[in-house]
């Protein structure tokens, strides 16, 4: 790392999350690691929760399904979202396990030879986003699917409110259970549990659950899991600013009295929004506001005392957690984690030490660079 300002992953905290939800529910579980794993770099996590037990990764899209597939993953991987037709070849010879939502879509699965194609059945009920929308809909896919040989592993639905009423949440969950027993069919996956659900639902007719924000110990019933994830920089440049002067871009800050200003390395291109603007990051003890328009690469910070350049700056983590942010940012700490750049250098904590560190952009470039070269 040349620029210290790095997002911290505890693949500990992330590991007692694995088991601890794992005991407490007692179904399988499917890694919800999409997006990069949230933006925590997909490789040390997915090492670290199919250690931890996890027997299935899930992903958005093929591409990130290819991802896991070039780091070495040999497991179960499912596609959540949509798959294209002209991409059913490669998602089979890769072993890949993609997710039927749609009549039209088996249609156009009929061109293909789908003898060694694993699909999971999606059914809608309530999201909205996809998924067949009545039980007599998922039987005719189900015989549609069966007819053309293709292996239908899995039955799943996503609930739209398992963080906000268990009443609506109730409601989706018997439509999928009356769909479940209705269809009567051996399948190996059920399931319809998000991370929130996972941890207050133990319904028996599902036999697996799909964790995504709690595996970073992010949870909105189970307040004992432990936090996996911290955002930090360093002071890199302290002065004293006399009163009345202004800080940064349009000037909409201005000092009311001599006050020292720090200056971080980190910015909007790193995730840290506009409108962090007036919040406050965690120095030494004691919190610090953000002061002055947030730059692209850097920001400014008012500072309570003289700190030593290079004292470490807590944006989000043990001091300052990461669902307070987003309440203050009126977002949820997914968007805040999925917006940390691949410009930000990840940390990957093991035993209190760091035992590994990457930086996407300039591994990906060294790669580039490598082939340019013909090595
Ligand atoms: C993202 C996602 C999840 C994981 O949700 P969390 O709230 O992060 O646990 C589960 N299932 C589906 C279909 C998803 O898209």
């Amino acid at each position: 790392m040349y620029r210290e300002t790095w997002l911290e992953v505890d693949l500990d905290a992330i590991s007692y999350n694995v088991e601890t939800i794992k005991e407490l529910c007692g179904k399988k579980i499917i890694a919800v690691l999409k997006a990069n794993a949230y933006g925590c770099g997909d490789h040390p996590v997915v090492q670290t929760v199919v250690e931890a037990g996890a027997e299935m990764i899930a992903v958005s899209s093929l591409e990130e399904a290819l991802v896991l597939r070039n780091e070495g993953y040999t497991g179960e991987v499912l596609i959540l979202g949509a798959t294209r037709k002209e991409d059913l070849p490669l998602v089979m010879e890769k072993g890949i396990t993609i997710t039927v939502y749609s009549a039209t879509q088996i249609e156009a699965m009929k061109a293909y030879d789908t003898s060694t194609l694993k699909v999971h059945l999606k059914y809608d009920t309530g999201m909205n986003r996809i998924g067949f929308r009545s039980i007599s809909e998922l039987k005719e896919a189900l015989k549609a699917l069966l007819d053309q040989k293709v292996k239908v592993e899995g039955i799943f639905t996503h609930f739209a409110c398992a963080d906000s009423s268990k009443e609506k949440t109730d409601i989706q969950f018997h439509k999928f259970k009356e769909a479940v027993e209705t269809l009567n069919y051996p399948f190996t996956w059920i399931h319809c549990d998000n991370s929130d659900a996972s941890v207050s639902y133990f319904e028996d007719v599902t036999n697996a659950c799909r964790l995504g924000i709690s595996l970073y110990g992010i949870s909105a019933y189970k307040k004992d899991l432990k936090h996996a994830l911290s955002l930090y920089t360093r002071l890199f440049f302290i002065k004293h600013v006399p009163q009345g002067e202004s800080i940064g871009y349009g000037a909409t800050y201005q000092t009311k009295e001599e006050e020292i200003i720090g200056t971080i390395p980190i910015g909007y291109a790193d995730g840290l929004i506009r409108e962090n603007q007036g919040r406050c990051v965690y120095i030494e003890g004691e919190k610090a506001e953000l002061v002055g328009r947030i730059c692209m690469d850097q920001s400014m910070v008012r500072l309570n005392k003289e700190y030593e350049e290079g004292t470490l700056v807590e944006v989000f983590g043990p001091h300052l957690s990461i669902e307070d942010m987003a309440d203050e940012l009126h977002t949820i700490p997914y968007e805040i984690m999925c917006l940390i750049s691949p410009r930000v250098t990840r940390r990957y904590m093991k035993n209190g030490k760091a035992i590994q560190e990457e930086n996407m952009r300039l591994e990906y470039s060294s790669l580039i660079g490598n082939q340019n070269r013909g090595e």
